[in-house]
């Protein structure tokens, strides 16, 4: 099902009655964080830590994330960015929305708990990290590519579809 925002609503995971149809801030968020805190659960063991998702348009972009974006004054409390575009809500299938917040997620799971290399390269531990949650990078978008370097996102449903699957009866 398609909503009026465009954002398909994933199954099971997100109670649509919870949501003001008029406000199309609180509905976009709230299914976002939602999709967020269920993916935490399944795939990453709870152990990313807080977060701040965005809406951002920078083009040529599906989503990205930036660590430590955002802050209290007194730095007491510090939160990642995850950015997502809008326009590809709109426009991309639910699994592939799913991908890109999952990928995104993994560069937090990274950040914290792994090795980066500089911004927007995934490396040899990106891509075993990536592999754990069941998808894969590609430098070309075709699973013949190299699995590290400047990638595009290569999916296999494998992760997503087994998260939802696994979230249908509650
Ligand atoms: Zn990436």
């Amino acid at each position: 099902m398609i909503d009026d925002f465009g954002f398909p609503h994933p199954v099971g995971c997100i109670d649509t009655k919870e949501v003001a149809p008029s406000d199309p801030i609180s509905a976009t968020y709230t299914r976002l964080i939602t999709a967020y805190e269920f993916f935490n659960h399944r795939l990453f063991a709870e152990r990313l830590p807080y977060r701040l998702i965005t809406l951002q348009r920078r083009s040529g972009t599906f989503g990205y994330f930036a660590g430590d974006r955002f802050g209290t004054r007194d730095r007491t409390a510090i939160a990642d960015e995850i950015a997502m575009n809008p326009v590809y809500l709109r426009e991309h299938r639910l699994e592939e929305v799913l991908q890109t917040l999952t990928h995104e997620m993994v560069h937090c799971e990274q950040r914290h708990f792994g090795k980066p290399s500089r911004a927007g390269y995934h490396n040899k531990e990106f891509a075993a990290m990536m592999r754990r949650v069941g998808l894969v990078t590609s430098t070309t978008g075709l699973p013949s590519g190299n699995p590290t370097g400047i990638a595009s996102l290569v999916s296999t449903l494998r992760a997503t579809a087994v998260a939802l699957e696994g979230s249908s009866g509650g």
